[in-house]
């Protein structure tokens, strides 16, 4: 137990390390990404102009790495509350629609009768993000993300479908691996957080991919409705 104990204090330190750096590291980012922001609304500027576009996409992409290393690398305590898993869906539709819009896709809710539980908000919500971008990323314009929940054998399920080109069968059997994308800009971090939250819920993500498109379903743990 004492082996443990040290095992445990030494996790901790390595988070709170990778928290504070990733704090100091995202400050700087901020103040660049200001002045990038003033330097393209310049007119002496103007034959930079996609430079600096891509400059601020790069710091973008730089804070996303951190965003997704910090909640893989954190050992922040799980926060489970009893609570509406339709509600933190609708709570995300307004920020799903706009991505939905910027990609060109369509948004489908089927919200289903399902009991409450006990589930981290911030974690789901992540998580939902996290697999809805995917989805995004793999539709042309057109395509449709459908966010499913429904009840079945005592369990909550959480369903995220989209109608794009299906996941790459040389990445299938190293999904949740961190660091493993297909994207030329990809961190490869989205679903290794997925697969974490879902691990420390409980819960279970089945995947099924094909030509028609990707649906990646969680179900937790049962419930017995109150
Ligand atoms: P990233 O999105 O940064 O590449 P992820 O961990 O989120 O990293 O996803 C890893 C890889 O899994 C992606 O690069 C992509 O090849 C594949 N993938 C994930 N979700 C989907 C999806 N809905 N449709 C097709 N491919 C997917
Ligand atoms: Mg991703």
């Amino acid at each position: 137990a004492e082996q443990e104990l040290i095992r445990l204090d030494r996790l901790n330190i390595v988070g709170e390390m990778a928290a504070s750096i990733g704090h100091e590291v995202r400050n700087p980012l901020t103040t660049v990404r200001g002045y990038l922001q003033i330097f393209q609304r310049k007119e002496k500027f103007i034959e930079h102009r996609e430079q600096l576009a891509t400059m601020i996409e790069e710091l973008d992409r730089a804070n996303t790495i951190i965003t997704e290393f910090l909640s893989l690398a954190k050992n922040k305590k799980i926060d489970l509350q009893p609570g509406n898993l339709n509600a933190t869906i609708q709570a995300l539709l307004p920020l799903l629609k706009a991505e939905a819009l910027h990609f060109g896709n369509e948004i489908h809710e089927e919200i289903g009768h399902i009991p409450m539980f006990n589930f981290d908000d911030k974690e789901i919500r992540q998580l939902i993000l996290n697999l809805s971008r995917n989805a995004f990323e793999a539709m042309d314009a057109g395509g449709i993300l459908t966010v499913k929940t429904y009840f079945e054998n005592e369990k909550i399920v959480l369903a995220v479908k989209d109608t794009g080109s299906g996941i790459p069968k040389e990445i299938l059997n190293k999904l949740g691996t961190p660091f493993v994308t297909t994207k030329a800009s990809g961190t490869g971090l989205g679903l290794p957080v997925c697969y974490r939250i879902a691990d420390r819920h409980g819960a279970k993500i089945d995947i099924s991919t094909g030509l028609e498109g990707t649906t990646f379903t969680l179900r937790f743990p049962p419930v017995n409705p109150i």
